[in-house]
């Protein structure tokens, strides 16, 4: 990827695709504003801020790249980039206790902003309230859950080990009680909460709706002859 002197941005053949921060679609971008290649090769920042246009619904996003090499034909920009403004996390934080909910709205929050390790605590937070409100026999359900996740996504031991650290660690534990997240570790956190938080909660709730709609809805039984 690259801005050559007609301050024009090539990008590889499939572009760049995202979830959109405006309308949740994954998408592609297209450049609208590039900055200027000789204002650049002037300055020479580390980093180099495009804005472009989602293709599906117009509005703009504004990524960064890193600065790869100033050359007189070209400034080589790297692959990956950082989103200044991060799709919203959904998750249906109705179906959690009312504590849980709050706590939980927070740490999708953080996550959206980049604030990893906020949203490993935040996500402790979530935990905890949720082991005070269903008691123990609650929190070892939930431990099995996290164990049966563990199975299914083929975690690795390390990986485990420190996202049970996180969520099932004490405050008491000896410093640091929680480990540090990376943006790749929070992110198999947040799939794990998802999981987590839909196995104990939103699954239930709405077998439950379900059924009692069946109840309500079901069709007259046809005698047999
Ligand atoms: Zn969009």
């Amino acid at each position: 990827m690259y801005i050559t002197p007609q301050d024009e941005l090539h990008v590889e053949y499939q572009g760049i695709a995202l979830t959109c921060p405006h309308c949740q679609t994954l998408t592609h971008l297209t450049a609208t504003a590039t900055p200027k290649f000789d204002d650049l090769s002037q300055r020479k920042p580390k980093q180099v801020g495009v804005v472009f246009r989602c293709d599906a619904c117009g509005e703009p996003v504004f990524l960064k790249f890193a600065v790869k090499a100033y050359t007189p034909a070209r400034i080589e920009l790297a692959q990956n980039y950082l989103e200044i403004e991060r799709a919203r996390e959904n998750f249906p934080l109705t179906y959690l206790p009312e504590e849980a909910e709050g706590l939980f709205r927070e740490a999708l929050n953080c996550y959206a902003a980049g604030c990893f390790n906020a949203f490993g605590a935040m996500s402790r937070r979530t935990a905890q309230s949720l082991f005070r409100e269903l008691g123990e026999q609650g929190k070892l359900d939930l431990f099995d859950t996290l164990q049966e996740i563990r199975s299914l996504a083929e975690l690795d031991d390390e990986t485990f080990a420190a996202l049970r650290a996180v969520l099932f660690g004490s405050d008491s534990d000896p410093w640091p009680n929680q480990p540090d997240l990376d943006p790749q570790r929070a992110g198999i956190l947040l799939e794990i909460m998802r999981d987590l938080l839909y196995q104990t909660f939103v699954r239930k709730a709405r077998l439950m709706q379900a059924m009692t709609f069946r109840r309500f809805v079901a069709p007259t039984q046809i005698a047999a002859n």
